[in-house]
């Protein structure tokens, strides 16, 4: 309560114009009235169609990876910039500046000489670059993020985001799906890899272009598709949808309550080891020397790789999920953070790497499952964190002893029944997660579809106002 009271009034209106003008050089609005903006907003979706993403690798001439350089310096020296503007107006003066303010600042750093050199990178790029500070802004501002960070050259990854009117597309007639992409500010095309055709006909919406740490670039094109929604699958001659249960964990991956586990990759874990070898000789090199970036150039690849052999076969895996059910029961990630032992500190850093390693692959699978879902007409539900279905027994529903996390299997005192840890739990989130499930879709209207993403801590969100 005490922070709240002390916090400071924004200064409005007319000083804080003449504030922005004064200390800032933030010219007033009418000077650009009579301008036309390039649209910044998030593309708005046509009904029935879904955003979707596709990557690609890319092969840059010298010329466009010198150009590329420029504008990814660029982009993190307008993002720092505007971020200073934006910290130093409210510290000092009390003056909130936001992303329409930044780009007319922009404008003004653009006219000063020693800054030309902003000239030689689209405007609309480094737009975009002021855009992701203000989405960063509101993710502090609603509690979601801590506050922003400058980007450093060093360690922040390489990303730039062309919007429609910064390049240009031309469909391949031969090849649908495949074509030219020329960026803002360059002579050539891309020699882009298509590893796999983008729908026919589809129009790329926007691109963001990233150079990853291990040195390889890829284009990532946003399309409007149109995805059918598959039939609604129920239970053989029910109404109850067809559902499965998914537990989390450190033996397996994921186990299904129909008792299908789903282990992780041993490459992964082999990956880890390599990774933690890496590391360790990366600690042993000098800093500042050539021998110390060819070590974290290794390391950049490796993870990059992981990466890459994780997303396919969680991509598999979620698809045929998503495909052969209607509701998809998991519990909240955080309970399996949880669940962990803390890291102490006489664990060794291989241990920390895996266990890094498997959380990512938990956050993947999470993520696809909610897009897939969406996509497909599915419904995802998530259990709420204090949700026993570790502890509870799955036949009687007695709650049991607290479980070891290396207990693999125990017997119920109440019933006798044997259970496996984690086909237990995959049940019990399935049982809990329809009984959810059922709290929502039957307070809809008739022939109305369920949500997407049922949260159990957000249930009175999902519940229509009665
Ligand atoms: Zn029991």
């Amino acid at each position: 309560m005490e922070d709240v009271a002390k916090k400071p009034k924004a200064v409005k209106g007319v000083r804080a114009e003449r504030v922005k003008r004064e200390a800032f050089g933030i010219e007033g609005r009418r000077k650009h009235e009579g301008r036309t903006a390039t649209p910044l907003r998030s593309h708005a979706k046509e009904t029935g169609t879904q955003h979707r993403v596709y990557r690609f690798r890319f092969y840059p001439t010298g010329a466009q990876a010198e150009q590329l350089g420029r504008t990814f310096g660029a982009c993190r020296w307008v993002y720092n910039e505007g971020l200073a503007l934006r910290s130093e107006a409210w510290e000092q003066h009390r003056v909130r500046v936001g992303f329409a303010e930044t780009c007319r600042a922009l404008t003004g750093w653009k006219r000063t000489g020693e800054r030309a050199w902003l000239k030689e990178v689209s405007a609309t790029v480094l737009q975009q670059a002021l855009r992701h500070l203000d989405q960063a802004f509101t993710r502090f501002f609603s509690g979601a993020a801590k506050y922003p960070q400058r980007r450093r050259k060093q360690r922040s990854r390489d990303a730039v985001t062309y919007v429609r009117t910064g390049f240009r597309w031309v469909e391949d007639p031969v090849r649908p799906g495949t074509g030219l992409i020329t960026l803002a500010k360059q002579s050539g095309p891309l020699d882009v890899r298509w590893s796999r055709a983008l729908p026919a006909g589809a129009v790329p919406v926007r691109l963001s272009v990233t150079r990853d740490r291990a040195g390889r670039y890829f284009v990532s094109v946003l399309v409007e598709e149109r995805v059918r929604v598959l039939p609604a699958l129920f239970l053989p001659g029910s109404r109850e949808p067809k559902a499965v249960g998914l537990d989390l964990g450190l033996a397996s991956l994921v186990t299904l309550d129909d008792g299908t586990k789903l282990d992780h990759p041993r490459l992964l874990k082999r990956y880890a080891e390599k990774l933690a070898r890496l590391q360790r000789e990366l600690h042993r090199k000098v800093k500042g020397s050539g021998n110390r970036d060819r070590a974290r150039q290794r390391i950049a690849r490796l993870y990059a790789l992981i990466g890459d052999v994780r997303k396919d076969m969680l991509d598999q895996f979620t698809t045929r999920l998503v495909r052969e059910n209607q509701v998809l029961v998991v519990e909240d990630l955080s309970i399996v953070t949880l669940l962990r032992p803390a890291r102490g500190r006489g664990r060794r850093r291989k241990a920390a790497l895996s266990r890094a390693i498997i959380d990512a692959g938990w956050g993947e699978l999470l993520r696809q499952l909610r897009y897939k879902c969406g996509w497909y007409g599915r419904t995802l539900v998530v259990v709420d964190r204090f949700f026993p279905s570790t502890r509870r027994c799955s036949a009687c529903h007695a709650k049991g002893p607290r479980l070891d996390v290396s207990v693999r299997e125990w017997t119920c005192a109440e019933c006798g029944v044997v259970h496996d840890r984690d086909v237990n739990a995959a049940v019990n989130l399935r049982d809990e997660g329809m009984r959810l499930y059922w709290l929502v879709a039957s307070a809809l209207p008739p022939g109305s579809r369920a949500p997407v993403v049922i949260k159990a801590s957000e249930l009175e969100r999902c519940l229509p106002a009665a």
